[in-house]
């Protein structure tokens, strides 16, 4: 069947069953089936690739020119980039076709998707539960079908979280892999782009379009990107697959450690050995997480003023007024607390006591992490300490929220990659086995997850 086809299968399932899911933002119809003849043209040709024609989504984070980018922000609800993210143009090269943009966190801050501005996104395996965040937009919509593949971004847990919490798979590649240029910043020295999707396999595909150097972004790596999809069928014999003991204490529902324990017995029967190794700092990552992530949000959101993008107050009175209301009413209010946050440990007088430690932190844990990858190639965890929680559950208590991010934040602290894979159900509901690896490790990870799936 022709791209046009499989485009109109999955518009219809968007039309059908999106009304009670929310994952988009904005569904592009027109220049959907647009892209899908173009791409059936190309199909017809010899110079295609295997993502020509194929439907996709973006989270709303990336910049799309002439489509809106909202970042689930009413300071954006208006704003039209006038560019391409370099990960959203490498994708059209490719041939993909966008059906639109995936709902998110405000900002992709947050891990249940119910800070957007849009409304709260509901996890297809129940309706009562949140589908993590902050791309859990994107998370629903490739776990219900709406589409075969997403982009997401993942500051501290936003691609594999709600990855874990929909059944899918989802790749955070090392920092400086993927471009950030036309990614709006959210925390720059942890953001991250990859992609997530049904299985290891399509990660793979989309992940070698989206990785390679970017000289608009000045964190790109300069090195080759590795045939991921050539990896994949590399046997598990004499691989060591390390578990951080930290991972599996006593915040981990016990449900979820048989899941991963079943999980461990099929990597053994695949070749793989397993050895205990130790992160000590493991529960330190979120303090030092939620110091550094707001301190540089705060820095990056001081752009939305009402004056350039977005959102601008009616009738101020002067320029003070034309900030302080602009911003007021188009910031939510967890973003809000982020820049408060973040502007107080940045603050003359505080910023030894937080930012200082928090970075001090940081290098620290990155440091057990390699002294970990000095005994075994792979670390093996859990993503998520427990299934996805109900609706509205944790929305009085931000810290409660916090603390689900801690098997996930570590990695963005150190810059590593890390892909979640389905691991069964608890309850119900899916979780997620999380596999680390070391800088540039992506290959591995995305072989381990494809020979266990
Ligand atoms: N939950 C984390 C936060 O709110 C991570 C979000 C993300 O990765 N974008 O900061």
């Amino acid at each position: 069947f022709s791209s046009v086809e499989l485009t109109q299968t999955f518009l219809e399932r968007i039309r059908k069953l999106d009304p009670q899911l929310n994952s988009f933002i904005t569904v592009t119809e027109t220049e959907a089936l647009e892209t899908a003849k173009q791409a059936d043209r190309r199909l017809a040709e010899e110079k295609h690739s295997p993502l020509t024609g194929i439907p996709l989504a973006h989270k709303d984070l990336f910049c799309t020119e002439g489509v809106k980018t909202t970042c689930g922000s009413r300071i954006l609800d208006n704003f039209v980039a006038p560019y391409n993210a370099t990960v959203v143009e490498k994708l059209a090269q490719a041939g993909a076709v966008s059906l639109g943009k995936t709902n998110l966190d405000e900002f992709a801050m947050g891990s249940s998707n119910e800070s957007s501005f849009y409304g709260a996104v509901k996890n297809p395996w129940n309706l009562d539960a949140v589908p993590g965040g902050s791309s859990g937009g994107s998370a629903a919509a490739v776990a219900a079908r709406l589409v075969p593949a997403a982009t997401g971004t993942d500051t501290g847990g936003s691609i594999r979280q709600p990855a874990a919490f929909c059944g899918i798979t989802g790749i955070k590649p090392t920092y400086g892999r993927v471009s950030r240029w036309g990614m709006v910043a959210y925390a720059s020295s942890l953001d991250q782009g990859g992609p997530m999707a049904r299985s290891a396999e399509d990660c793979a595909l989309l992940l070698q379009h989206m990785a390679g150097f970017d000289p608009r972004d000045s964190t790109s790596i300069q090195r080759a990107v590795p045939d991921y999809l050539s990896l994949l069928d590399e046997p598990l014999q004499g691989l060591t697959l390390g578990l951080p003991k930290e991972y599996f204490g006593a915040d981990l529902n016990p449900q979820m450690a048989e899941r991963l324990q079943a999980a461990i017995a099929e990597l053994e029967k695949l070749g793989a050995s397993v050895k205990e190794v130790s992160l000590p700092l493991t529960r330190l990552a979120i303090p030092a997480y939620y110091v550094i992530a707001p301190a540089e949000a705060s820095s990056n959101l001081s752009r939305f003023d009402g004056v350039r993008y977005g959102h601008r107050c009616a009738d101020p009175k002067d320029l003070e007024d034309l900030y302080k209301r602009s911003r007021s009413e188009g910031f939510g209010e967890e973003v809000k607390r982020r820049i408060l946050v973040g502007t107080y440990a940045l603050s003359e007088g505080f910023y030894d006591a937080y930012y200082r430690k928090a970075q001090q932190l940081r290098r620290l844990i990155t440091q057990d992490f390699q002294k970990a990858f000095n005994e075994v190639d792979l670390l093996l965890a859990p993503t998520t300490p427990t299934p996805a929680w109900d609706l509205g559950s944790k929305t009085s208590d931000p810290v409660q929220m916090y603390l689900e991010d801690i098997y996930t934040l570590g990695v963005n602290l150190a810059g590593l990659p890390a892909i979640s894979v389905p691991a069964g159900l608890v309850g119900g509901r899916p979780v997620g086995m999380q596999l680390i690896g070391n800088h540039f490790d992506e290959g591995r990870l995305l072989n381990v997850a494809h020979q266990f799936q």
